[in-house]
């Protein structure tokens, strides 16, 4: 089996492993990296024209035939998708709807309710139809290889590890996953698999593996830093709070909603983080405050709940408000429900209105409520700023906020960006403090020694970390000479 490095390395996210045996090429991942995007893009105005500029820039592999609109048979005959964070998916949509895309049920759920949710352009949108769905205990044969996806826990459900074999060689890809999550039983049953197997070779994630044992935190500090320097006025203090698991995040919020009284509790957080939602849906009943909840949330919710009505305590239609980005009219200012919201969208603000009424909805006259109330509510959402300019009173009235900082995942340039603006929003708002409340989607550095001798396989090549000639340092001695430090677009033969 030959495997390239083709992404993923020495950063993190972009994940992109290429496998190939007896003529055939699967691909591990087929991810978007943020940063290396950002060198040269910064969207919509300054944004990539083709395939072919993404290709020049090497911000994509030249595999000849395989993308949009190319000629020529594809030179690739699947991609294993891991799950649904775009830095292992992102240029998926960019294939050839002739490719197979092989990803678990929940990852592809969650992919088209954001597409029915909101109108992408053709880098974002991924062929539905080309999509072939497995679950844990389904094995996949493409060509040569054979694949045993295995569910692992991470901050978006639906996570997959693989277990590839090929030509009498075996190779264990973890994609993202962690053990202090609310299932991390996934992520054990996937070490015992991955025991079994005894594999030849293990591509591990290394997110946390950096100096400073938390990169969020470093970036977090760095924007800061930028801020002050850009409004040379000092931001909102960050003030925070340690968790160590989902429900350590569930009690310091219930902490710092002690002190909120009568404030609005703004929570930021990513919109796929299902886990996150349940604790702030938990955090909402315990406080007796209305949950509001966005649109792209509230329909992967909605679908969740369809495929398996069984998930514990997540909010049900009826549980919670929906808040709507603005939209207006053409000609006015006035502000229209509907606008041109995607058909998925309109018909569950319909659902919402036919089961709990029209104030269920928070756009147009309905989002004085919340200014007029704050103290009612309890707001999750991945975009503070504009949700923030939708429920601010037109007098430019302020009321009391606290805001929580609540992302799973490392920063993206995208992020960051309306990260320095919330900042200067929330200072606008008179916020003075703000917290940092969360646990990571990524496996604790400590942990990757037990892992790593429990599965002990003859090789490990780290991935997905800034820091992979850090990595030896978290095992113990004896394993250390099994790490292998790959350059990116290098190949090895196994
Ligand atoms: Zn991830």
């Amino acid at each position: 089996m030959r495997i390239s490095f083709l992404g993923g390395i020495s950063e993190i996210g972009g994940n992109k492993v290429l496998l190939e045996h007896n003529g055939f090429r699967i691909l591990l991942d087929f991810g978007k990296s943020f940063k290396n995007e950002s060198k040269f893009f910064m969207r919509p105005y300054l944004a990539p024209f083709s395939i072919s500029d993404l290709i020049k820039l090497d911000l994509i592999p030249n595999f000849p035939g395989t993308y949009k609109w190319q000629e020529g048979e594809p030179s690739i005959d699947g991609v294993l998708v891991s799950h649904a964070h775009l830095d292992h998916y992102g240029y998926v949509p960019l294939l050839k709807p002739e490719i197979p895309i092989y990803m678990g049920e929940t990852s592809k759920i969650i992919i088209k309710a954001r597409q029915d949710a909101r109108t992408s352009s053709w880098e974002r949108k991924v062929h539905i139809e080309s999509i072939r769905t497995f679950r844990t205990g389904s094995r996949l044969e493409i060509g040569p290889f054979q694949v045993d996806p295995i569910h692992v826990d991470h901050s978006i459900p639906g996570s997959y590890a693989f277990l590839i074999e090929a030509g009498g060689k075996r190779v264990v890809y973890t994609g993202d996953f962690r053990f202090h999550g609310q299932i991390s039983q996934l992520s054990r049953d996937f070490v015992e698999k991955a025991q079994d197997f005894e594999p030849d070779l293990m591509i591990i994630e290394g997110t946390r593996v950096a100096p400073e044992s938390d990169p969020e935190e470093a970036m977090i500090r760095l924007l800061e830093q930028h801020n002050i320097y850009q409004s040379l006025t000092r931001p909102p203090l960050r003030v925070k709070k340690e968790a160590e698991n989902e429900e350590g995040v569930l009690d310091e919020m219930k902490a710092v909603a002690e002190i909120a009284e009568n404030s609005l509790i703004l929570i930021e957080a990513n919109t796929t983080d299902i886990d996150r939602l349940r604790t702030v849906w938990l955090l909402s009943k315990h406080l007796g405050r209305q949950l509001i909840i966005g649109e792209t949330q509230a329909l992967i919710l909605k679908r969740l709940l369809e495929e398996d009505p069984r998930i514990k305590n997540l909010p049900r239609i009826g549980d919670f408000l929906l808040y709507l980005s603005r939209r207006r009219r053409e000609d006015s200012w006035e502000e229209v429900k509907e606008g041109r919201r995607r058909p998925a969208i309109r018909d569950l603000i319909s659902m919402i209105e036919d089961q709990c009424g029209p104030e269920a909805v928070i756009w147009g006259e309905n989002r004085r409520r919340v200014a007029k109330e704050p103290s009612s509510f309890v707001i999750l959402t991945p975009n503070s700023p504009s949700t923030l300019m939708g429920i601010l009173p037109e007098s430019g009235e302020r009321f009391p906020i606290t805001f929580i900082l609540s992302r799973s995942e490392p920063f993206n340039e995208e992020l960051a960006m309306s990260f320095d603006r919330l900042l200067n929003w929330l200072a606008y708002l008179g916020v003075r403090k703000y917290y940092r409340i969360h646990v990571s989607g990524h496996v604790k550095p400590e942990e990757l020694g037990t892992v790593i001798s429990e599965i002990n396989p003859e090789k490990v090549i780290p991935i997905h970390t800034s820091y992979p000639e850090l990595f030896e340092e978290y095992l113990p001695p004896a394993l250390r000479k099994n790490i292998s430090l790959v350059s990116l677009n290098e190949t090895l033969e196994l």
